[in-house]
């Protein structure tokens, strides 16, 4: 079972802890989200997965952390200063503002006028300024997608490290976008982050690869419970292609509020190489606002045997970290009846993304030497580095267990008087799921853990 609307996770993730309007004190901050205790424990293990498996697991890929703020002829020369943009509507009736694709029956969202104005394009880029002057000259931008830089760094990586196609180079980060609307959670939103592979491939094997990596990224949704059969591979028509892409594979997630994209696979052929490396003049941009903005390098590679130099094709997953979250909680959020007829909650989540892997709870709160104990056994069990283990000590069992049903802990550790009254101590071990419980002697905790982690 997941989650019937969007309200119902909206409303679990604010009371547990996992994600908060951002600035909600003053009003909030429209598209704008914080992610609190539980939250960002949830985010950092999505993004770890994704690292793992991208780069850790693989020797073709290499990682890289870039700057935000992105040079402004970089996003000249990648085509998202001029084409960067969604069409947008204004209602003369009530000043509301909408994107013109997103518009249904002519009539306006939110007061349902059809008076509205001819369609404009807005550009999505937020603009910052380095420095102290503020003339224009020193226009930059927060970057719209990680990928640039990437495209930015090809060559110093290259160089860096002696790989030669195929292969990738990995980022995880912020992208800004100043959507004209922004809805549905933290669905879209205008600061997120993107997990982003460009894999580099020779022109002429890009369509196998593309197909390679779109299988690839499925096993891996599957892998974080996002199971296939509610993903939608949508073959992205040619009129909706981006301005760099030959062809796009969208991953579509069967979201609370609808059908909608997860991630993009797209192949972005040479497109960014190729711009990176032709003159301002040959692109026809005109605004030479910087000093020494021309491209200083030629973004080729040799073919070892042929001897002959060519620009590789990219092939470009690209996930969003937010929308992949709703997609694990929406799959994890169970309600389930209990025997007794009581029921509940309970995110099932897969044991790598809980936010809180074990809870260590005494059944006294005020017993020194159960607190004791439990405080020694979280130690021990911290050090693993498997994540965050709690030692929780509200001294209401029975309350503990539901919250951390509601949470996803997968293991409740209890130590009670027998543990600290026995020769061998042993404490009681609750499983998430089944919430079978057993007791297994604490010589044996931290290997009963590794296993059930790793
Ligand atoms: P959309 O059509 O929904 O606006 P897009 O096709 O512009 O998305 P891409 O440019 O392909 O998105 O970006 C890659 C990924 O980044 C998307 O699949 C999505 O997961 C994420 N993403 C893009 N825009 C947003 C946003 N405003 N909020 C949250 N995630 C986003």
């Amino acid at each position: 079972m997941v989650a019937k609307t969007m309200d119902e996770l909206v409303s679990i993730c604010k009371r547990r802890g996992f994600i908060f309007q951002s600035a909600e004190l003053y009003g909030g901050l429209q598209g704008m989200y914080d992610f609190g205790p539980l939250g960002v424990e949830l985010k950092n293990n999505l993004k770890k997965a994704w690292w793992q498996s991208m780069v850790y697991e693989r020797d073709d890929v290499e990682g890289l952390d870039s700057s935000i703020v992105t040079h402004r002829t970089m996003l000249q020369m990648s085509g998202h200063e001029g084409t960067f943009s969604d069409p947008m509507k204004d209602c003369k009736e009530c000043g509301h503002r909408m994107r013109a694709d997103h518009i249904v029956d002519n009539k306006c969202d939110n007061c349902g006028s059809e008076d509205l104005t001819e369609e404009r394009e807005f550009n999505l880029m937020f603009k910052t300024h380095i420095g102290a002057l503020d003339d224009g000259s020193n226009l930059a931008y927060l970057r719209p997608e990680t990928a640039q830089a990437i495209f930015g760094n090809f060559k110093n990586v290259v160089d860096s490290t002696a790989k030669t196609t195929p292969f990738g180079i990995a980022q995880i980060g912020k992208a800004f976008r100043n959507e004209i609307t922004a809805r549905n959670f933290i669905f879209r939103v205008r600061e997120f982050e993107q997990m982003e592979l460009e894999f580099f491939v020779k022109p002429g094997d890009d369509e196998k690869w593309h197909d390679y990596w779109l299988e690839q990224r499925l096993n891996w949704w599957e892998e974080q419970g996002v199971p296939k059969s509610k993903i939608h591979v949508l073959d992205v028509p040619a009129d909706d292609l981006a301005h760099y892409s030959k062809k796009t594979y969208d991953l579509e997630y069967e979201y609370p509020h609808g059908i909608d994209e997860m991630e993009g696979i797209a192949n972005r052929t040479d497109y960014d190489l190729g711009n990176h490396t032709k003159s301002q003049d040959e692109l026809n941009i005109t605004a030479k606002v910087h000093k020494n903005t021309q491209s200083t390098q030629k973004m080729a590679l040799q073919d070892q045997e042929t001897k002959e130099w060519y620009v590789p094709y990219v092939i470009e997953p690209s996930a969003g970290v937010e929308r992949g979250m709703i997609a694990v909680l929406n799959e994890a959020y169970h309600v389930e009846t209990l025997e007794n007829g009581s029921e509940r909650t309970v995110m099932k989540f897969k044991p790598h993304l809980a936010p809180i892997k074990a809870a260590v709870i005494p059944l006294k709160k005020n017993k020194p030497e159960i607190v004791e104990m439990c405080k020694t056994i979280k130690k021990d069990l911290q050090k693993l580095g498997l994540g965050r283990i709690l030692y929780e000590n509200t001294g209401n069992i029975g309350k503990a267990y539901r919250r951390h049903d509601e949470v996803g802990t997968p293991i409740c550790i209890t130590v009670d008087f027998e543990t600290i009254e026995e020769e061998i101590p042993t404490v009681t071990v609750r499983d998430r799921d089944t919430m079978e419980q057993k007791r297994i002697p604490v010589s044996e905790l931290k290997k009963y853990v590794m296993e059930y982690f790793i």
